[in-house]
């Protein structure tokens, strides 16, 4: 029986571990923290009982039938519509920006076709092929709502001006003309009734499957296992030889208090003078739990230094070419394959995170038994 290395037990290593598992290897994974699920973990906090999601809210959402269908099998998933509010100017609104948002905003009763016309009044024609954030955002929304629900809170969020983001970030027309204020458009959506972690926990249970944590992998481990599946940060793998590639981290602020903090799970700070992007009150992420007490995170945003917690890829110009020298080498490197958001350097939902560790496992099977060689990557990062 060969023997497979899955380092990281995040949805990419778990389903990958299992996969396997199911078809006769023998699967080590490893993870150097002391906890299964990867950035989806959430444990119970002492103090309130309160579903705690550790490395920020996670709400699960996807149009892919064969993921939902998958985890269906590993928890029972509760209702959950995600609908975020934000705090701009001293005032609250709903977002994403909807004709309830420019209602409020702008102090009228638009119908549908009144705020779409009236929003192509706001918007800045005389920028044919925005080229940058800001420019996009001016094009299709005009200043007033750009700088209060768009300038501030990117700015926070990546540290720089948006000035200096590209266009794509934003989505052609970040706007709604109707009263929907259901965050994703995916046909399911939800919460697992007992939170990520315990979904991990079971899929990883498996006889033929070992874990160990606390355990930090490195390169030279690799020749002890038939093959690697490396779900860790690309560039820590080579030991940073070209440089870190860059990330933006997070720092929780924890707010206790009695009974209810803010009235939702999600509330967005849009102005640039108030240093956190928004705060999260964990309690409504389980709505069909009851406490008495309640636990919230004001989430900061920065630049990721080498002991941080690498969050969101940055992927500018930059990057992207230290990036195509590490895939290079990671071409050259025999037995190991890079997957998931740090193996690709990719920002990765967790439902397309479970998809391609699914085809991944399968396209390894499939080479397995072809005698063909195992590629560096399932999916091209660049
Ligand atoms: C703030 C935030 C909010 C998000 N919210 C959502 C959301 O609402 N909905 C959604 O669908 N997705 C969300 N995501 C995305 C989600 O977090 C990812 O899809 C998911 O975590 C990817 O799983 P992974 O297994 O690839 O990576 P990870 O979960 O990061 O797992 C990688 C694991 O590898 C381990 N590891 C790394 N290097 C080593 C090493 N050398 N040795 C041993 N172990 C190692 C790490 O400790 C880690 O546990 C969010 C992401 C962020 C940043």
């Amino acid at each position: 029986m060969e023997t497979i290395a899955v380092v990281g037990a995040g949805f990419s290593g778990a389903v990958i571990a299992r996969q396997l598992a199911e078809h006769g290897y023998r699967v080590k994974v490893v993870d150097a923290r002391p906890h299964l699920a990867g950035n989806c973990h959430t444990e119970r906090d002492d103090k309130t009982g309160v579903m705690v999601h550790r490395y920020g809210p996670h709400i699960f959402h996807t149009d892919n039938e064969k993921v939902w269908d998958y985890l269906n099998q590993f928890t029972e998933f509760m209702p959950f519509t995600n609908r975020v509010k934000t705090t701009s100017g001293g005032k609250v609104f709903s977002l994403p920006v909807n004709l309830l948002t420019i209602n409020q905003f702008f102090g009228k009763t638009f119908s549908p076709t009144e705020a779409r016309e009236f929003i192509e009044t706001q918007a800045d024609l005389s920028i044919e092929n925005p080229q940058t954030f800001e420019e996009q955002a001016l094009r299709f929304v005009g200043k007033d709502l750009y700088e209060a629900f768009f300038k501030g809170y990117t700015e926070k969020q990546w540290g720089c001006s948006p000035t200096q983001l590209p266009a794509s970030i934003l989505k052609r027309l970040p706007v709604r003309f109707n009263y929907d204020d259901n965050y994703f458009f995916h046909k399911y959506q939800g919460m697992p009734k007992e939170g990520y972690t315990a979904i991990v926990e079971k899929i990883l249970d498996h006889p033929a499957i070992s874990v160990s944590l606390n355990t930090q992998f490195k390169r030279s481990d690799t020749g002890n296992y038939d093959h690697v599946f490396y779900s860790g940060p690309v560039d820590a793998y080579f030991d940073h030889q070209y440089g870190r590639l860059g990330y933006r981290t997070l720092d929780f602020e924890e707010i206790r208090a009695d009974g209810d903090y803010q009235g939702c799970a999600v509330m967005n700070y849009g102005d640039a003078t108030v240093p956190y992007t928004r705060i999260t009150e964990h309690r409504y992420f389980s709505p069909w739990e009851e406490h008495t007490k309640t636990i919230c995170f004001a989430e900061y945003s920065r630049e990721c230094g080498p002991d941080d917690i690498p969050y969101y890829p940055i992927r500018l110009t930059e990057e992207q070419a230290m990036l195509s020298q590490y895939v290079e080498l990671a071409r050259e490197e025999p037995g190991v394959s890079f997957v998931g958001r740090l193996g690709t350097y990719r920002y990765l939902d967790m439902d397309v995170t479970i998809a391609e560790a699914m085809e991944a496992a399968d396209r390894f099977l499939s080479l397995q038994r072809d005698e063909a060689k195992i590629p560096a990557f399932f999916v091209e990062p660049i």
